[in-house]
């Protein structure tokens, strides 16, 4: 099974906005190709969503699949499915903060504020239109993903304070509420 590399923090490529495809564009065999080697990319990692611009390709071209189920975590299976130039709109006001990592920022995690409730609008791989509504993780995978596309990456978005190597998440933070980890590292208030 091949696999693309990807790209790393610091490629201008994940600073860029990326280009929408035309519905022809998106029938093309090399499209097509891209499409799978995204996805076998993307399994390989693993990781549950895989835009674009991370393999250094400046499409809005996103591709996702979450295997796992996690109700504490409002996280339920997403089968395999490709986004293309899709928009996002956030619903409502409420927001939900937890740790997240990206396969572009490789080895570290950070708390990241997202909207629990999003509604996308894209094109499939079949230049069909879809719309998703969606909420808890898989809300924050469509906001991780379209934020690439964008040129965002999740530590312009983070809690700075909270940003720890993944293996630190796992000996320190991983059984800890957010709000336990925020007052734990929260910045130190010198002495009256
Ligand atoms: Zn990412």
């Amino acid at each position: 099974m091949p696999t693309l590399k990807i790209v790393q923090t610091g490629d201008p490529v994940l600073r860029q906005q990326a280009r929408a495809l035309t519905a022809q564009e998106i029938a093309l065999p090399g499209i097509q190709m891209l499409i799978a080697l995204m996805r076998d990319t993307m399994r390989d990692a693993p990781g549950v969503g895989l835009a674009a611009p991370q393999i250094g390709e400046s499409l809005q071209l996103v591709v996702i699949e979450d295997p796992v189920e996690d109700p504490e975590r409002d996280r339920a299976k997403v089968p395999f499915h490709v986004l293309v130039n899709p928009t996002l709109t956030l619903e409502g006001d409420e927001r939900v903060e937890a740790f997240e990592g990206c396969l572009s920022f490789a080895g570290f995690s950070m708390v990241v504020p997202r909207a629990r409730n999003v509604t996308v609008t894209a094109l499939d791989e079949r230049g069909e239109p879809v719309e998703i509504k969606a909420s808890g993780w898989y809300a924050r995978i469509l906001q991780h993903e379209i934020d690439h596309l964008r040129g965002v990456l999740c530590c312009d978005r983070m809690d700075a304070r909270t940003l720890t190597t993944a293996e630190n998440h796992a000996r320190h933070w991983r059984t800890a509420s957010v709000s336990d980890v925020k007052a734990a590292v929260a910045l130190p208030q010198p002495d009256e």
